[in-house]
């Protein structure tokens, strides 16, 4: 007998390829090893139903030179979306499909000995005949809540929101201070500027000093002062 890769998967794998012609193909996979044949895995062949091979991995890289972590998680949540899909492993993280019936829903740490950081896997379920259903997979992911992100998403959303706390804070305090600057301009510049010259104390201030000098000098001090009012 020989093993095949379940009809849901193959469509799924020309799907991606059609759509990611030039896609990284490196970390493609369907048919157990050897590590896999000597545990239970979805890769290995299920001869109690003909040699069906439910799981595939795709490797992540599916647009040349874009390459970052989690890049395909928006194709790992359209895949967890289809009825077909029994759970998905990425980015060290799993989940099981939506229409999983009687199970928890959401991604949970994935502690398996591959943390699947460059390919997706995903396993079809095996009853209803979804494992055979071949019809065309949606691949464009349409959540967007928070519920859905991966435990290392969340991780990095915290971060950018510490980040962004901490730069609110700083702003706030310089709009603090500016409004304080702001407010001391504005009393200077409404504050009224008198000077008060009192001409008897100055003279008599000016007389007293003059009593202090040698006459000679008193006398040079007073016609120096009489020549610059004259000028
Ligand atoms: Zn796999």
């Amino acid at each position: 007998m020989s093993y095949f890769l379940a009809p849901a998967l193959a469509q799924l794998r020309d799907q991606v390829n059609a759509r990611y012609p030039h896609r990284d193909r490196t970390s493609d996979g369907w048919i157990g090893d050897a590590s896999h044949a000597a545990r239970p895995s979805d890769h290995n062949p299920d001869w109690s139903a003909g040699g069906i091979v439910r799981a595939l991995d795709l490797d992540e890289d599916m647009v040349v030179g874009l390459s970052y972590a989690g890049e395909a998680l928006p194709l790992a949540r359209a895949l967890l979306s289809d009825p077909r899909t029994r759970y998905v492993i990425y980015e060290g993280a799993w989940s099981y499909g939506k229409h999983v019936p009687d199970v928890l829903h959401g991604w949970k740490p994935y502690t398996g000995p591959n943390a699947h950081r460059h390919h997706i896997h995903i396993s079809v379920r095996d009853v209803a005949g979804y494992d055979l259903d071949a019809r065309p997979w949606a691949l464009t992911d349409t959540t967007t809540q928070e519920d859905d992100m991966t435990p290392d998403e969340s991780a990095r959303l915290k971060d950018v929101e510490k980040n962004v706390g901490e730069i609110e804070t700083i702003v706030r305090q310089l709009r603090e201070k500016a409004t304080r600057t702001e407010a001391r301009i504005v009393a200077l510049k409404t504050m009224p500027v008198t000077v008060d010259i009192d001409a008897p104390v100055l003279a008599d201030a000016f007389g007293e000093l003059l009593k202090t000098l040698p006459a000679a000098t008193a006398k040079a001090v007073l016609d120096g002062a009489a020549a610059r009012l004259k000028s």
